[in-house]
């Protein structure tokens, strides 16, 4: 098969280049799992009010994913460059393309790599992204019998020694609109928020600063989590030494690391990565390699809406390289 433009990976960053590409290009979204990526998996935190999370976009891109070809399931084998553009092979088949375009995203950071947080060996330690998903799919009822929670902010993010020292932009953001959903569904909850920094912009952030007034913020980042008399601790480094204050349970705000698919493409396509692992955008979707563009978090943590917009922006660039 042939196109203009081949999209790889289906989240809302590639669907969006896929959108603004259309009528007057001809273009294929690749995506190996599902439609809607990432957030398609997150949770709507509206309470009385829409807290402008973001992720009903990623429904809103799929309803129109119908307009355009999209491959489900296939995964890349080899790629080569052929007559000023690429062909492409996959398990099912070979796609002749002029660009190549690469929205493959980020994945949560799995909290099983820092083991010292608990998660998975004691109970009632949740990540961000398991509230995120109960969110979408059964609700947060099972926190109603709790009444002390603790959010630890920076989970996987701001660590220089394991290569993450970046930000990864939405936690903090995400953090602070699941306390507000948690604390407008059980009044009764009381939330303490450890954290370092809080990094709160955008379409209601004034909204996250009132809801920053209803936790307790603890301006320091616990180093672990232990289980004692059926409570769990946080302990952290405080004035007087070692500390630790009791919960019902812990949740840890991971931030985001390049996808699986990333990395691959990284590899197949020659692609220069930032120390981190993420692809690196020289600019406005440029990659070191010519024909080949990169938006949404394939190039580095960012929310739903920067995701969008960029991939926008590099739609608008190829419509220019081909006039
Ligand atoms: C816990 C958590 C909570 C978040 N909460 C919010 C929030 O409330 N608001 C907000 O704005 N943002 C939030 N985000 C960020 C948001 O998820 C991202 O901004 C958004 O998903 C980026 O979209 P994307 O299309 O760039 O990448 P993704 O959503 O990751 O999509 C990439 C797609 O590419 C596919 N893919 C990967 N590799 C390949 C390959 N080699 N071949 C084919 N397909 C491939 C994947 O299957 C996936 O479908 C959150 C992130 C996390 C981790
Ligand atoms: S932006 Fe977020 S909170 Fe608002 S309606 Fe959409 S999903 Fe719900
Ligand atoms: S957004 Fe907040 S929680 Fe996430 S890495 Fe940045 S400062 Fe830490």
């Amino acid at each position: 098969m042939k196109c203009d433009a081949l999209i790889i990976g289906g989240g809302v960053a590639g669907l969006a280049v896929a959108e603004t590409l259309l009528p007057s290009l001809q273009v294929t979204v690749l995506e190996e799992e599902r439609l809607g990526g990432l957030a398609w998996q997150l949770g709507c935190k509206a309470t009385t009010e829409c807290l402008a999370c973001g992720v009903c976009r990623s429904l809103e891109m799929k309803r129109k994913a119908s307009r355009f070809p999209v491959l489900l399931g296939e995964r890349i084998t080899t790629v080569e460059r052929q007559n000023g553009g690429f062909k492409i092979t996959t398990q099912k088949r070979a796609i002749e393309t002029r660009f190549v375009v690469i929205a493959t995203g980020a994945s949560p950071f799995p909290p099983q790599r820092m083991p010292q947080f608990g998660f998975g060996t004691l109970k009632w330690v949740y990540s961000g992204f398991d509230l995120e998903k109960k969110l979408n799919r059964e609700g947060l009822n099972e926190f109603a019998p709790f009444h002390e929670i603790a959010f630890i902010q920076c989970v996987g993010s701001r660590n220089f020694q394991e290569k993450r020292g970046y930000c990864s932009q939405v936690c903090c953001r995400y953090a602070l609109r699941l306390a507000e959903n948690l604390l407008f569904r059980f009044p009764h909850l009381h939330i303490d928020f450890y954290y370092m920094d809080l990094q709160v912009f955008g379409k209601k952030s004034e909204k996250l600063w009132e809801t920053s007034e209803k936790v307790k913020l603890i301006r320091n980042l616990p180093f672990a989590a232990e289980e004692g008399n059926g409570k769990l601790s946080v302990v952290f480094e405080g004035e007087r030494g070692v500390s630790r204050e009791k919960y019902d349970a812990i949740i840890l705000s991971v931030g985001m690391i390049p996808s699986s698919g990333t990395k691959r493409m990284v590899e197949l396509l020659h692609l220069t990565s930032t120390v981190e692992g993420f692809i690196k955008d020289y600019g406005g979707g440029v990659t070191s390699q010519e024909g080949i563009l990169v938006c949404g978090t394939a190039s580095g943590p960012k929310d739903i809406e920067t995701s969008t917009r960029e991939a926008r922006m590099v739609g608008e660039k190829i419509k220019r390289m081909e006039n």
